[in-house]
Protein backbone atom coordinates (compact mmCIF):
# COMPACT_ATOMS: atom_id res chain seq x y z
CA UNK A 1 0.00 0.00 0.00
CA UNK A 2 1.28 3.41 -0.75
CA UNK A 3 2.24 5.57 2.13
CA UNK A 4 2.75 9.13 1.69
CA UNK A 5 3.10 12.38 3.70
CA UNK A 6 2.71 15.78 3.37
CA UNK A 7 2.23 17.88 6.84
CA UNK A 8 5.54 18.57 8.33
CA UNK A 9 4.03 18.89 11.64
CA UNK A 10 5.51 16.37 13.51
CA UNK A 11 2.39 14.16 14.85
CA UNK A 12 4.35 13.82 18.12
CA UNK A 13 2.81 14.22 21.99
CA UNK A 14 3.28 16.75 24.01
CA UNK A 15 6.74 16.84 26.40
CA UNK A 16 4.48 16.47 29.18
CA UNK A 17 2.52 13.28 27.73
CA UNK A 18 3.82 9.84 28.94
CA UNK A 19 5.49 8.36 25.60
CA UNK A 20 4.81 4.68 24.78
CA UNK A 21 7.00 2.24 25.82
CA UNK A 22 9.50 0.94 23.56
CA UNK A 23 9.95 -2.70 22.77
CA UNK A 24 12.51 -4.15 20.76
CA UNK A 25 12.04 -4.85 17.01
CA UNK A 26 11.00 -8.51 17.04
CA UNK A 27 10.02 -8.77 12.73
CA UNK A 28 10.32 -6.95 9.59
CA UNK A 29 7.62 -6.63 7.23
CA UNK A 30 8.60 -5.12 3.83
CA UNK A 31 7.36 -1.47 4.72
CA UNK A 32 9.56 -1.53 8.00
CA UNK A 33 12.64 -3.29 5.73
CA UNK A 34 12.21 -0.03 3.39
CA UNK A 35 12.28 2.21 6.05
CA UNK A 36 15.51 1.10 7.76
CA UNK A 37 17.32 0.46 4.18
CA UNK A 38 15.93 4.70 3.54
CA UNK A 39 16.39 5.91 6.75
CA UNK A 40 17.27 4.15 10.24
CA UNK A 41 16.24 7.31 12.03
CA UNK A 42 12.77 7.15 10.31
CA UNK A 43 12.80 2.81 11.36
CA UNK A 44 13.68 4.23 14.78
CA UNK A 45 10.88 6.94 15.26
CA UNK A 46 8.68 4.34 13.59
CA UNK A 47 9.35 0.74 15.28
CA UNK A 48 11.50 2.28 19.04
CA UNK A 49 9.83 5.35 19.56
CA UNK A 50 6.47 4.22 17.69
CA UNK A 51 5.61 8.26 17.39
CA UNK A 52 2.51 8.57 16.31
CA UNK A 53 1.73 9.92 12.68
CA UNK A 54 -0.70 12.45 11.61
CA UNK A 55 -2.98 10.46 8.65
CA UNK A 56 -2.50 11.79 5.45
CA UNK A 57 -5.41 11.98 2.20
CA UNK A 58 -2.85 9.75 0.13
CA UNK A 59 -2.26 7.22 2.66
CA UNK A 60 -6.22 7.11 3.45
CA UNK A 61 -7.18 6.87 0.01
CA UNK A 62 -4.78 4.17 -0.58
CA UNK A 63 -6.40 2.14 2.04
CA UNK A 64 -9.99 3.01 0.71
CA UNK A 65 -9.06 2.22 -2.62
CA UNK A 66 -7.46 -1.44 -1.44
CA UNK A 67 -10.63 -2.01 0.61
CA UNK A 68 -13.63 -0.99 -2.51
CA UNK A 69 -10.78 -3.85 -4.83
CA UNK A 70 -10.69 -6.34 -2.19
CA UNK A 71 -14.60 -6.03 -1.76
CA UNK A 72 -15.67 -6.14 -4.76
CA UNK A 73 -14.61 -9.69 -5.29
CA UNK A 74 -17.69 -10.52 -2.78
CA UNK A 75 -19.71 -9.65 -5.39
CA UNK A 76 -20.05 -12.62 -8.36
CA UNK A 77 -18.44 -11.48 -12.00
CA UNK A 78 -21.07 -10.01 -13.34
CA UNK A 79 -22.01 -7.49 -11.06
CA UNK A 80 -18.12 -6.36 -10.65
CA UNK A 81 -18.67 -2.85 -12.85
CA UNK A 82 -17.30 0.28 -12.92
CA UNK A 83 -20.42 1.76 -11.97
CA UNK A 84 -20.78 -0.69 -9.16
CA UNK A 85 -17.16 0.06 -8.13
CA UNK A 86 -17.18 3.70 -8.37
CA UNK A 87 -20.74 2.99 -6.45
CA UNK A 88 -18.68 1.44 -3.31
CA UNK A 89 -16.65 4.18 -2.57
CA UNK A 90 -18.83 6.57 -0.69
CA UNK A 91 -20.06 3.69 1.20
CA UNK A 92 -16.53 2.15 2.07
CA UNK A 93 -15.60 5.79 2.88
CA UNK A 94 -18.09 5.81 5.78
CA UNK A 95 -17.42 2.96 7.00
CA UNK A 96 -13.67 4.12 7.52
CA UNK A 97 -14.67 6.75 9.62
CA UNK A 98 -16.95 5.26 11.79
CA UNK A 99 -14.08 3.02 12.76
CA UNK A 100 -11.20 5.72 12.16
CA UNK A 101 -13.25 8.99 13.30
CA UNK A 102 -10.18 11.05 13.73
CA UNK A 103 -10.03 10.85 9.42
CA UNK A 104 -12.79 13.59 9.69
CA UNK A 105 -9.82 16.02 10.32
CA UNK A 106 -8.09 15.75 6.94
CA UNK A 107 -11.26 17.41 5.07
CA UNK A 108 -11.95 19.94 7.79
CA UNK A 109 -12.73 23.31 7.27
CA UNK A 110 -9.75 24.74 8.64
CA UNK A 111 -7.63 22.13 6.61
CA UNK A 112 -9.46 23.45 3.26
CA UNK A 113 -10.35 26.27 1.84
CA UNK A 114 -14.09 26.40 2.61
CA UNK A 115 -14.28 29.01 5.34
CA UNK A 116 -18.14 28.76 5.91
CA UNK A 117 -18.54 25.50 7.20
CA UNK A 118 -18.01 24.87 11.24
CA UNK A 119 -14.82 24.45 12.19
CA UNK A 120 -13.88 21.01 12.64
CA UNK A 121 -16.30 19.74 10.21
CA UNK A 122 -16.10 17.84 7.33
CA UNK A 123 -16.20 20.82 4.38
CA UNK A 124 -18.33 18.48 2.21
CA UNK A 125 -16.86 19.93 -1.20
CA UNK A 126 -13.41 19.20 -0.38
CA UNK A 127 -14.48 15.55 0.54
CA UNK A 128 -16.13 15.17 -2.61
CA UNK A 129 -13.44 16.20 -4.47
CA UNK A 130 -11.31 13.49 -2.86
CA UNK A 131 -13.67 10.41 -2.82
CA UNK A 132 -14.18 11.70 -7.12
CA UNK A 133 -10.39 11.56 -7.28
CA UNK A 134 -10.32 8.15 -5.40
CA UNK A 135 -12.96 7.13 -7.69
CA UNK A 136 -11.36 7.63 -10.72
CA UNK A 137 -8.25 5.36 -8.94
CA UNK A 138 -10.79 2.72 -9.01
CA UNK A 139 -11.93 3.16 -12.65
CA UNK A 140 -8.23 3.16 -13.37
CA UNK A 141 -8.17 -0.45 -12.71
CA UNK A 142 -10.69 -1.57 -14.94
CA UNK A 143 -8.18 -0.53 -17.49
CA UNK A 144 -5.60 -3.10 -16.25
CA UNK A 145 -7.03 -6.05 -15.13
CA UNK A 146 -10.52 -7.42 -15.73
CA UNK A 147 -12.13 -8.84 -12.13
CA UNK A 148 -15.29 -10.44 -13.86
CA UNK A 149 -12.16 -12.45 -15.54
CA UNK A 150 -10.70 -12.91 -12.01
CA UNK A 151 -11.25 -15.29 -8.83
CA UNK A 152 -8.58 -14.62 -6.08
CA UNK A 153 -7.44 -17.46 -4.10
CA UNK A 154 -6.90 -14.84 -1.20
CA UNK A 155 -7.20 -11.73 -0.51
CA UNK A 156 -5.70 -9.04 2.03
CA UNK A 157 -4.18 -12.30 3.41
CA UNK A 158 -1.98 -11.83 6.69
CA UNK A 159 1.47 -13.94 6.47
CA UNK A 160 4.30 -14.48 8.59
CA UNK A 161 6.67 -17.04 8.43
CA UNK A 162 10.01 -18.01 10.12
CA UNK A 163 13.32 -18.38 7.97
CA UNK A 164 15.58 -20.93 9.47
CA UNK A 165 17.78 -18.52 10.89
CA UNK A 166 15.19 -17.61 12.93
CA UNK A 167 14.22 -14.46 11.75
CA UNK A 168 10.38 -13.63 11.53
CA UNK A 169 8.92 -11.88 8.51
CA UNK A 170 5.50 -10.74 7.93
CA UNK A 171 3.34 -8.78 5.61
CA UNK A 172 -0.57 -8.23 3.91
CA UNK A 173 -0.64 -9.46 0.43
CA UNK A 174 -3.19 -7.85 -1.26
CA UNK A 175 -4.24 -10.55 -3.67
CA UNK A 176 -2.96 -14.30 -4.74
CA UNK A 177 -4.35 -15.56 -8.25
CA UNK A 178 -4.03 -19.59 -8.36
CA UNK A 179 -4.24 -20.27 -12.54
CA UNK A 180 -6.00 -24.48 -12.77
CA UNK A 181 -2.00 -25.16 -13.66
CA UNK A 182 -1.72 -24.36 -9.54
CA UNK A 183 0.93 -21.40 -10.62
CA UNK A 184 0.26 -18.76 -8.35
CA UNK A 185 0.46 -14.42 -9.09
CA UNK A 186 0.73 -12.06 -6.40
CA UNK A 187 -0.71 -9.21 -7.08
CA UNK A 188 -0.14 -5.49 -5.22
CA UNK A 189 -1.85 -2.33 -6.04
CA UNK A 190 -0.39 0.97 -6.04
CA UNK A 191 -2.08 4.10 -6.03
CA UNK A 192 0.98 5.93 -6.93
CA UNK A 193 2.68 6.32 -10.02
CA UNK A 194 4.90 3.06 -11.49
CA UNK A 195 8.25 3.99 -10.58
CA UNK A 196 11.32 5.24 -13.06
CA UNK A 197 13.06 2.43 -14.26
CA UNK A 198 16.00 2.84 -12.48
CA UNK A 199 13.94 2.77 -9.22
CA UNK A 200 11.97 -0.25 -10.28
CA UNK A 201 14.57 -2.45 -8.03
CA UNK A 202 12.98 -1.35 -4.92
CA UNK A 203 9.25 -1.25 -6.11
CA UNK A 204 10.14 -4.76 -6.70
CA UNK A 205 11.42 -5.63 -3.64
CA UNK A 206 8.63 -5.65 -1.41
CA UNK A 207 7.26 -8.37 -3.98
CA UNK A 208 10.39 -10.69 -3.67
CA UNK A 209 9.58 -10.51 0.17
CA UNK A 210 5.87 -11.76 -0.30
CA UNK A 211 6.95 -14.24 -2.80
CA UNK A 212 9.77 -15.53 -0.03
CA UNK A 213 7.32 -15.92 2.59
CA UNK A 214 4.87 -18.09 0.35
CA UNK A 215 7.87 -19.87 -1.03
CA UNK A 216 8.63 -20.84 3.13
CA UNK A 217 5.27 -21.54 3.79
CA UNK A 218 4.07 -23.53 1.07
CA UNK A 219 6.70 -24.83 -0.31
CA UNK A 220 6.27 -23.76 -4.04
CA UNK A 221 7.38 -20.59 -5.75
CA UNK A 222 5.25 -17.90 -7.02
CA UNK A 223 5.17 -17.85 -10.71
CA UNK A 224 4.83 -14.19 -11.05
CA UNK A 225 4.86 -11.11 -8.97
CA UNK A 226 2.53 -8.23 -10.37
CA UNK A 227 2.57 -4.31 -9.54
CA UNK A 228 -0.54 -2.54 -10.93
CA UNK A 229 -0.25 1.24 -10.43
CA UNK A 230 -3.64 2.80 -10.70
CA UNK A 231 -1.69 6.40 -10.72
CA UNK A 232 -0.29 6.26 -14.20
CA UNK A 233 -2.01 2.51 -15.48
CA UNK A 234 0.98 0.90 -15.18
CA UNK A 235 1.01 -2.69 -14.83
CA UNK A 236 5.23 -4.11 -13.74
CA UNK A 237 5.82 -7.88 -13.96
CA UNK A 238 8.51 -10.03 -12.86
CA UNK A 239 9.20 -14.22 -12.80
CA UNK A 240 11.49 -14.76 -9.87
CA UNK A 241 13.70 -17.47 -9.92
CA UNK A 242 15.33 -19.37 -6.77
CA UNK A 243 17.97 -17.36 -6.99
CA UNK A 244 16.09 -13.94 -6.82
CA UNK A 245 14.62 -15.32 -3.62
CA UNK A 246 17.95 -16.59 -1.66
CA UNK A 247 19.10 -13.47 -2.56
CA UNK A 248 16.31 -11.74 -1.14
CA UNK A 249 16.52 -14.12 2.24
CA UNK A 250 20.67 -13.06 2.22
CA UNK A 251 19.30 -9.20 1.85
CA UNK A 252 17.04 -9.88 4.59
CA UNK A 253 19.25 -11.20 7.20
CA UNK A 254 21.89 -8.72 6.48
CA UNK A 255 19.55 -6.16 7.15
CA UNK A 256 18.43 -7.70 10.08
CA UNK A 257 21.90 -7.85 11.59
CA UNK A 258 22.36 -3.68 10.60
CA UNK A 259 19.08 -3.29 12.82
CA UNK A 260 20.03 -5.07 15.97
CA UNK A 261 24.02 -3.38 15.55
CA UNK A 262 21.82 -0.21 15.58
CA UNK A 263 19.64 -1.00 18.32
CA UNK A 264 22.78 -2.57 20.28
CA UNK A 265 24.66 0.82 19.79
CA UNK A 266 21.54 3.36 19.48
CA UNK A 267 23.28 4.63 16.90
CA UNK A 268 20.07 5.44 14.48
CA UNK A 269 21.67 7.42 11.69
CA UNK A 270 19.19 9.91 9.73
CA UNK A 271 19.90 9.22 5.88
CA UNK A 272 18.75 12.31 3.82
CA UNK A 273 17.53 12.17 0.45
CA UNK A 274 14.58 13.30 -1.48
CA UNK A 275 11.82 11.06 0.64
CA UNK A 276 12.56 13.64 3.62
CA UNK A 277 9.55 15.97 1.74
CA UNK A 278 7.22 13.18 3.26
CA UNK A 279 8.51 12.29 6.04
CA UNK A 280 6.06 12.31 9.30
CA UNK A 281 9.09 13.53 11.42
CA UNK A 282 11.05 15.88 10.11
CA UNK A 283 10.82 18.42 12.65
CA UNK A 284 12.83 15.95 14.89
CA UNK A 285 15.31 15.09 12.93
CA UNK A 286 19.01 16.48 13.25
CA UNK A 287 19.38 17.21 9.45
CA UNK A 288 16.55 19.43 9.68
CA UNK A 289 17.59 21.32 12.99
CA UNK A 290 15.57 19.09 15.42
CA UNK A 291 16.37 16.80 17.93
CA UNK A 292 15.07 13.35 18.45
CA UNK A 293 13.35 12.22 21.63
CA UNK A 294 15.80 10.57 24.05
CA UNK A 295 15.43 6.60 23.42
CA UNK A 296 13.21 5.21 25.56
CA UNK A 297 15.76 2.54 26.60
CA UNK A 298 17.91 0.07 25.55
CA UNK A 299 16.56 -2.64 23.20
CA UNK A 300 19.07 -5.09 22.75
CA UNK A 301 20.15 -7.26 25.37
CA UNK A 302 24.24 -7.17 24.19
CA UNK A 303 23.88 -10.98 25.95
CA UNK A 304 21.33 -11.88 23.24
CA UNK A 305 23.59 -10.35 20.41
CA UNK A 306 25.32 -13.63 19.22
CA UNK A 307 21.84 -15.39 18.83
CA UNK A 308 21.05 -14.65 15.25
CA UNK A 309 17.35 -14.85 16.10
CA UNK A 310 15.25 -11.88 16.83
CA UNK A 311 15.43 -10.52 20.49
CA UNK A 312 11.84 -11.31 21.51
CA UNK A 313 11.40 -14.58 19.23
CA UNK A 314 10.53 -16.94 21.74
CA UNK A 315 11.18 -20.20 20.02
S1 LIG B 1 13.65 13.82 7.58
FE1 LIG B 1 14.78 12.45 6.17
S2 LIG B 1 16.73 12.02 7.20
FE2 LIG B 1 15.30 12.84 8.74
S3 LIG B 1 14.31 11.06 9.69
FE3 LIG B 1 12.98 11.72 8.04
S4 LIG B 1 13.62 10.50 6.26
FE4 LIG B 1 15.27 10.38 7.78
Amino acid sequence: MDSSETDDTPAVAPPATPRPAAAPPSSLSPSRAADFMNCPLLYRFRVIDRLPEKPSEAATRGTLVHTVLERLFDDPAPVRTVAHARSMVAGEWERLLAAKPELAELFSAENGTEGSAEAGAIAPERLARWLAGTEQLVEQWFTLEDPTRLEPAERELFVQTTLDSGLKLRGIIDRIDVAPTGEVRIVDYKTGKAPRPEYAADALFQMKFYALMLWQLRGSMPRRLQLVYLGSGDVLTYDPTEGDLRAVERKLLALWDAIMQAAETADWRPRPSRLCDWCPHRALCPEFGGTPPPLPLAVVDPAVRDDPRPATDAR
